[in-house]
């Protein structure tokens, strides 16, 4: 997987991250793939390798880039009265060129479901933003200046600097709660796909008219800076019918981040989930030519054969290899 998470805005996914593989290829020979060191010649076989959800070859071995530690850390605490209102501080955050290590956003439902389990001390608003920034004292004052004075822009309803160690790691434990805080509450479906962040206020806006259409709650916690979306579908596992609509929704809601430019995925993947909406996102012609990469490293397509590609797609490598 090309995993990703709250810290990526600044440093990047995992592909980012990762500089070499030792694979076991479905010949059974052991090959490696990069190195110790940046950018090896030839063509970029680890980009290939890193995300192909185990459809190529077996890893046995990863070596990444080991990163220094930062100075210090800070986040900030902004409240805002509206999902939409949020979603354009957190475009205009970027937008500026400030580059905090982590936007992460979440609305209402999340809050108070993070705040009843770990008593971060969170605001009670529509949506919360926290954002951090990374450096020497001076650096992060400076970076928190910009930000905050971006944030004032928009009206927050709270504004609040962590003032110490302790209580950034509170700040972060209600974060870090918010998928088992939701759990504790409803059955939830997690969504994983991306946007453009420009597009943040629209999306949220269009997920609140889909979620009254489908009937169904949608709560909000992601990644925010990154774009990568984690809307948590809220239903009811035990009454017939509430699953198929969830999956309905997320449907359109994935389809909604293809519209906007951004992906269907985010860090979580296509697996079996997603396979057939990847026609969404990428045309007949498109998903042939992935198709003909995984037959050249796995040509009996035994390797996560179901998975990443619409089943009708793949009908014919898989019927070939069976
Ligand atoms: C609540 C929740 C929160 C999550 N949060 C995050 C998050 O913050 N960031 C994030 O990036 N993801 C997140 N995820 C998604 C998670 O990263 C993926 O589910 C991840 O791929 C799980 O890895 P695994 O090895 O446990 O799963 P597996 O299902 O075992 O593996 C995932 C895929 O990799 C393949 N694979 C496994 N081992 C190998 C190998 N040795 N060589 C080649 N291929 C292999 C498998 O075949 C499979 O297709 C979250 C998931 C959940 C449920």
């Amino acid at each position: 997987m090309n995993s990703g998470g709250a810290h990526c805005l600044k440093y990047g996914v995992t592909t980012n991250n990762l500089l070499g593989v030792t694979m076991v290829t479905m010949e059974g020979e052991v090959v490696e793939i990069g190195g110790a060191h940046l950018d090896a010649p030839g063509y970029d076989l680890l980009g290939l390798i890193c995300g192909s959800e185990g459809q190529l070859g077996v890893v046995t071995e990863a070596t990444l880039r080991i990163l220094a530690k930062p100075e210090g850390a800070r986040p900030v605490l902004m409240g805002f009265d509206s999902n939409e209102v949020a979603g354009a501080c957190v475009s205009d955050i970027i937008k500026a060129g400030v580059l905090p290590v982590a936007i992460e956003f979440m609305d209402r439902p999340c809050i108070r479901a993070c705040e009843d389990f770990a008593h971060a001390g969170y605001p009670d608003v529509e949506a919360l933003l926290i954002v951090e920034v990374e450096g020497s004292e001076a650096e992060i004052d400076e970076q928190l200046g910009k930000i905050t004075e971006i944030a004032k822009r928009h009206d927050p309803v709270a504004l609040k600097e962590s003032e110490s160690a302790e209580q950034s790691a509170l700040i972060w434990q209600g974060r870090k709660s918010a998928f088992g805080a939701m759990g504790q509450i409803n059955d939830y479906m997690c969504l994983d796909g991306t946007i453009p962040v420009s597009q943040l206020p629209y999306v949220l806006k269009r997920m609140e008219e889909l979620s009254a259409e489908y009937g169904l709650d949608v709560a909000n916690v992601f990644h925010a800076g990154d774009g990568n979306l984690h809307p948590l579908i809220l239903y009811d596992a035990n009454k017939p019918g509430d699953l198929e609509t969830c999956e309905a929704l997320g449907a359109e809601i994935l389809k909604l981040c293809v519209e906007v430019g951004g992906c269907l995925t985010g860090e979580h993947g296509v697996g079996v989930e997603k396979r057939d909406l990847m026609l969404t996102q990428y045309t007949v012609q498109d998903i042939a030519a992935q198709m003909r990469v995984k037959d050249v490293f796995d040509p009996a397509w035994l390797l996560n054969p179901a998975k990443v590609f619409p089943l009708e797609s793949s009908a014919e490598y898989r019927d070939k290899a069976a």
